[in-house]
């Protein structure tokens, strides 16, 4: 028969242990379901058996009710983002527009044609009229799409790069590493493909390109540098002498665009970046670029070019495995579409023509297009509102980024609601915003709490305004104003 365990002992660690139910009962609620903090004390009170002296009972409840309430936080849910960084990776990159959330509503709820063709009764071809759209914004012969730009990406490697032809050209100032560690080097290799650099970090020769080139070479890839720039010293060949070389050695130009600009980006005032149709205009076969960056729209990669490519690429079993999901299917129909139907403005002028009223469709065109004298009256309305709590509140300049590895140098004017807590470090009180409900975020500079309304809705305002509320409260709730407490 065991021992009754005794209670802190030191020397016999594994005694000390307390017993699962005993921790559930000091627990009390965790705001979580009883499976997931059974399953989390468990989790934690085998690392104490595992790890040497366990500390006092309520030290370990301690604990492990932080690690629920760690748990509980990363719970996916919609937080404020005033960062001034539209396309955030971090935050979930585009918000999606009215049309492509009313389409993930309705083809996430029902039974869709998905995979029928209605007109026969028959089994349909899927995602055929996104693809359409697509191929219609990129003009292009032809359009698919797949899970994200990264897959897009390996599809078309592993597609091209078989056999004997297994080397993918590449010039050495393309060698980038795109956010969360994706390197393009890496990705050559787990699609199977060897790479072969040319040139050098600053200057790429078309002939570089020519003298690579074997019986070994499987295609031409172009990496668009889309999250720093190059300046000085700097060359490589035009796309269209490139894609020449390619037509005459009968090779398949590829290019990552990353970012899928499909109209001029220089219309917000920052750089211009490549789209689609005048890559593909340059004579490339195909393109890939991410659904949820420029384009706004859901996560998703698409590809364009070729049809024939297209076509091949589609055939390829490794595309079952890289296909979108229905909700993704509508999502990206709707916020293709909303570009696709928007009157054109400018034509005639020294800009290409431009889709006139996207920014109430596309949230990230939107946040683009806000100009400064809209966000400051937001802002100035705001101070006034909050005015009368602990807090110093000024109205401020920020410097939006369009983010997402996108348009590096491109700094958006943009207005700021700067907060100086009276009573707390600043740093604390980004953190009592970001533990709202809904989540704040802010950034600190100049030892205040800045909040860059660029990227926060005006819709968002209320909101916003009531998350400072609720942080001052827990700070200091005795200097809240009589008329703004809460009844
Ligand atoms: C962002 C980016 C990618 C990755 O896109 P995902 O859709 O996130 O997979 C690939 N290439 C370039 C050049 C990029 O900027």
């Amino acid at each position: 028969m065991r021992k009754k365990p005794r209670e802190r002992q030191p020397e016999s660690p594994r005694r000390a242990i307390p017993a699962v139910e005993k921790v559930l009962q000091a627990l009390g609620d965790a705001g979580l379901s009883r499976p997931v903090v059974v399953a989390v004390v468990r989790r934690e009170l085998a690392r104490r058996r595992k790890g040497g002296a366990v500390p006092v009972f309520e030290t370990v409840v301690e604990g492990i009710r932080n690690a629920l309430e760690t748990l509980r936080r990363s719970a996916l849910r919609p937080v404020i983002n005033a960062t001034g960084v539209v396309i955030h990776t971090n935050l979930g990159r585009a918000p999606l527009g009215p049309a492509a959330i009313e389409a993930l509503t309705a083809i996430g709820a029902n039974y869709s044609n998905l995979e029928i063709d209605l007109a026969s009764g028959e089994r349909g071809g899927r995602a055929a009229y996104v693809e359409q759209l697509l191929a219609v914004l990129c003009g292009a012969e032809a359009a698919t799409v797949v899970n994200n730009c990264a897959a897009a990406l390996v599809l078309m490697l592993r597609h091209f790069t078989s056999g004997a032809r297994s080397e993918v050209i590449l010039s050495r100032g393309e060698l980038v590493q795109i956010g969360g560690g994706f390197r393009i080097p890496d990705v050559l290799e787990t699609s199977g493909a060897t790479l072969r650099e040319v040139g050098t970090t600053n200057q790429t020769t078309l002939a570089d390109y020519a003298d690579a080139i074997g019986e070994k070479t499987a295609l031409i890839l172009k990496v668009h540098r889309s999250n720093f720039f190059m300046d000085g010293f700097v060359d490589s060949p035009s796309i269209e002498a490139l894609a020449d070389l390619a037509r005459r050695k009968r090779l398949p130009l590829v290019e990552d665009l990353g970012s899928g600009a499909v109209l001029n980006t220089a219309i917000y005032g920052v750089d211009r970046e490549p789209t689609a149709s005048e890559v593909l205009r340059c004579g490339v076969g195909l393109v890939c670029f991410s659904g949820d960056k420029l384009l706004g729209g859901p996560q998703a990669g698409v590809i364009a070019g070729k049809a024939r490519w297209v076509a091949a690429l589609k055939r390829e079993p490794f595309f079952r495995a890289l296909r979108c999901d229905k909700l993704i299917l509508g999502a990206l129909e709707a916020t293709a579409e909303a570009y696709v139907r928007a009157p054109r403005v400018g034509r005639g002028s020294s800009l290409p023509a431009a889709p006139a009223g996207l920014g109430g469709q596309i949230p990230v065109l939107g946040m683009l297009e806000a100009t400064e004298e809209s966000l400051r009256a937001r802002a100035q309305a705001l101070r006034t509102e909050l005015s009368g709590l602990p807090l110093t509140i000024t109205v401020g300049e920020g410097r939006g980024r369009v983010g997402g590895g996108t348009l590096p140098r491109a700094a958006l004017p943009s207005v700021t609601l700067d907060l100086s807590p009276q009573t707390v470090a600043p740093t604390q009180f980004l953190a009592r915003l970001r533990a709202g409900s809904p989540p704040l975020i802010g950034y600190l500079s100049g030892g205040r709490v800045r909040l860059d309304l660029r990227t926060v809705s005006a819709g968002q305002d209320g909101l916003l305004a009531e998350a400072i509320r609720v942080a001052v409260r827990g700070i200091a709730p005795d200097r809240i104003e009589p008329s703004r407490r809460p009844a």
